[in-house]
């Protein structure tokens, strides 16, 4: 079966205007030619550390900003060239959550109008009649007692609120939703409710899911598949079992060592990288993630690595896996850490 959303070589490249003395112009290569897809139902996580570039691939296909190159199709047609006017029916099947419920809200509008304005856009209720069938089915799926439709964002928690992003974001019956931070920003307790109401929706509803977080915890509870991203390409994109118990890309490792497990004697070793994450205006050569790999070796500093596939389904980006296999650190997954 095709995938609900294939994405083709994305890139994403903001100019830059040069300082006050003039002189050059360059990019930032916020996204560097990515591809992916996410199935039906499926939910695929989009992780890396802040500034890698994963909220801009989901701004990207939201078309809040236009792509520098590639293709996205969504069901079988083509959305990233589509003008305004036609993306409008597209933008129903696709709705979004972000990760600040505080922000994301116009403060001045009741619930019942903050919901009412995306089911008029998309013209999917004739009469006030429809309307309030849609706002009160809304409410039902969320969670929310119907009387909060009267209300305003101030009179909620933090996760009343959220349950409120994404009733706004199912208002359109979209097939897929792009969570960016969506649980990021709340208390423990309340994280846990969201991602389990994302999850019941996602059965429910048959919705597609692309999670975009930095929180690996999370990820691992809720996810089918997990995409790796550094300095704006994915490096290492693989089921969640897979990547868990064997990550194939050294920074996937590096990520994962930071991650708690549950049993104390299962703690994996810590990896800790050196340095920062270098500018995505001038990214290393060859390897990006050279400058700070623990496994670095010549030909990383010259040869871009491309995805190869290291077991079913787990592609990375890293040429250990052109090396005999008993001169691959990485071969059994769980580092031997140098
Ligand atoms: Fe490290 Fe080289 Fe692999 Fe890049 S290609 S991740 S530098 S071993
Ligand atoms: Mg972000």
């Amino acid at each position: 079966a095709r995938p609900l959303l294939q994405v083709d070589d994305l890139k994403k490249h903001f100019p830059i205007k040069a300082g006050f003395f003039g002189g050059t112009t360059g990019n930032v290569y916020a996204v560097d030619g990515v591809s992916f897809h996410v199935d039906k139902g499926e939910t695929l996580s989009l992780v890396g550390e802040s500034g890698c570039g994963k909220s801009t691939v989901g701004k990207t296909l939201l078309r809040l900003y236009h792509p520098t190159s590639g293709q996205v199709v969504l069901d079988g047609q083509r959305i990233d060239d589509l003008s305004e006017s036609k993306l409008r029916p597209v933008r129903r099947r696709i709705g979004v959550v972000f990760q600040d419920p505080f922000s994301s809200l116009n403060p001045r509008m009741r619930v019942r109008d903050l919901l009412a304005e995306p089911i008029r856009n998309y013209g999917l209720a004739k009469n006030s009649a429809e309307l309030d069938a849609r706002l009160h089915k809304l409410m039902d799926t969320v969670r929310l007692p119907r009387d909060a439709l009267g209300r305003f964002p101030h009179e909620f928690s933090g996760g009343q609120r959220q349950r409120i992003c994404i009733a706004r974001a199912l208002a359109g019956e979209p097939e897929l939703i792009i969570c960016d931070e969506a649980v990021s920003a709340l208390d423990v307790s309340v994280k846990a409710q969201i991602v389990n109401l994302l999850q019941d929706l996602q059965k429910e509803l048959g919705l597609a899911l692309l999670f975009i977080s930095h929180d690996l915890a999370i990820v691992e509870h809720m996810t089918h598949r997990v995409a790796v991203m550094y300095l704006g390409k994915i490096v290492e994109i693989a089921p969640k079992r897979s990547l868990f118990a064997a990550p194939k890309h050294p920074y996937t490792e590096a990520l994962l060592s930071a991650v708690p497990v549950p049993e104390p004697g299962m703690a994996r070793q810590r990896v800790i990288l050196k340095g920062d994450v270098p500018s995505p205006i001038k990214p290393p050569s060859g390897c990006r993630f050279h400058t700070r790999c623990p496994y670095v070796f010549d030909r990383c500093k010259t040869d871009e690595p491309r995805l190869q596939q290291t077991e079913p389904g787990q592609w990375a980006a890293c040429h250990l896996h052109d090396l005999p296999a008993e001169q691959n650190p990485l071969r059994r997954g769980m580092a031997a850490a140098a």
